[in-house]
């Protein structure tokens, strides 16, 4: 059968380009730029690479960048102080915490410190709410960015049997539930899905999966979906990122399951550039509903 690679970091800089336009339009007509706060609390090294990829990403769209990096030995109550502070800045439009962050701080108090209309991961409690009734304020980057992957592919998902494995908050719920609203970020042809959502506790998840016109892997596994998993001419779109000595690999085993399936996602290359390019859109948002202006799309 022959394979559809689906080029996430193509459709990545085609938003991009897309966001950098409307910064420049809203820059017009208010004199201000958008802006995105970042806290970065200790020194993993994934998350020195992801913010700075962050850093840069603002800085191509004409987005303003603060980073704050802080030691790892902060408090709890350190980190709500400077989030408050944030919150009252009129200056800065979107707020985020790079996770995870170190053991001794409390995330949850943390995540529901940020001023939900600041809250550019869509992770507080009033947006993912928001997210459930079908009426968003923010989208959680990396799900919005798979939608839109499908939608620019023009991969329909309405009436479809699709199969999310995992069920983080970050990831694998808030997907299965957009695509299971009526409308959904994309439209009707691009939700409506018939969706199941597995996780470790699944049982016999091959016969589960197996039954996907689109099957999501959003396991943190490397390799983890085979062959036998996938129904001949399913399209498969792998979220997972996982470091395999110098390598990156997904979730899925790309070269067997590229042999079964009609398209796939590429690890990297995928889903990992859309998700910096949906934290863009959601910054620019911020922006248009905190100066009162709207968005051309
Ligand atoms: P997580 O660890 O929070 O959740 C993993 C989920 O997988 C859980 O819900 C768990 O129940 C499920 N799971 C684990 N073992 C399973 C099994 N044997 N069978 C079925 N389900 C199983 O991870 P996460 O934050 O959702 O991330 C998942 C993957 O996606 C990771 O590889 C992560 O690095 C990657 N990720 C990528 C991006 C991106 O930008 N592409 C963004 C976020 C996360």
């Amino acid at each position: 059968m022959d394979i559809r690679i689906l080029d996430g970091k193509k459709i990545a800089q085609a938003i991009r380009e897309e966001i950098r336009q409307e910064v420049e339009r809203q820059v017009g007509m208010t004199g201000k730029r958008p802006c995105l706060a970042v806290a970065l609390v200790g020194d993993d090294p994934a998350s020195q690479v992801y913010v700075r990829n962050k850093e840069k990403a603002c800085e191509s769209a004409g987005i303003v960048s603060v980073l704050r990096r802080l030691p790892a030995t902060t408090t709890t109550s350190q980190l709500l102080e400077l989030l408050s502070h944030w919150n009252q800045d009129p200056a800065i439009h979107g707020i985020l915490v790079q996770l995870p962050v170190p053991d001794g701080i409390d995330s949850r108090a943390v995540l529901d410190a940020i001023d939900p209309r600041k809250d550019v991961d869509a992770f507080a409690a009033e947006n993912v709410g928001r997210i459930s009734q079908d009426r968003p304020r923010f989208l959680p980057c990396t799900p919005h960015g798979v939608v839109q992957l499908l939608a620019r592919e023009g991969i329909e998902a309405e009436g479809k049997e699709v199969v999310v494995i995992g069920r983080s908050d970050i990831v694998g719920k808030p997907l299965a539930m957009m695509l299971l609203q009526k409308e959904g970020p994309c439209g009707s042809r691009f939700a409506n899905a018939t969706v199941t959502c597995c996780h470790s506790r699944s049982q016999n998840l091959p016969s589960i999966t197996r039954r996907a016109d689109i099957l999501i892997a959003a396991i943190g596994k490397p390799n983890f979906v085979g062959p036998e998993m996938v129904k001949p001419g399913a399209v498969v779109i792998d979220v997972g990122i996982n470091r395999l000595g110098d390598k990156l690999v997904g979730d899925v085993d790309f070269d067997a399951v590229s042999r079964v399936a009609s398209a796939i996602t590429p690890v990297p290359g995928g889903i990992g550039p859309l998700t910096i390019a949906m934290l863009l859109h959601n910054t620019m948002k911020a922006f248009t509903l905190q100066e009162g202006t709207s968005a051309q799309k």
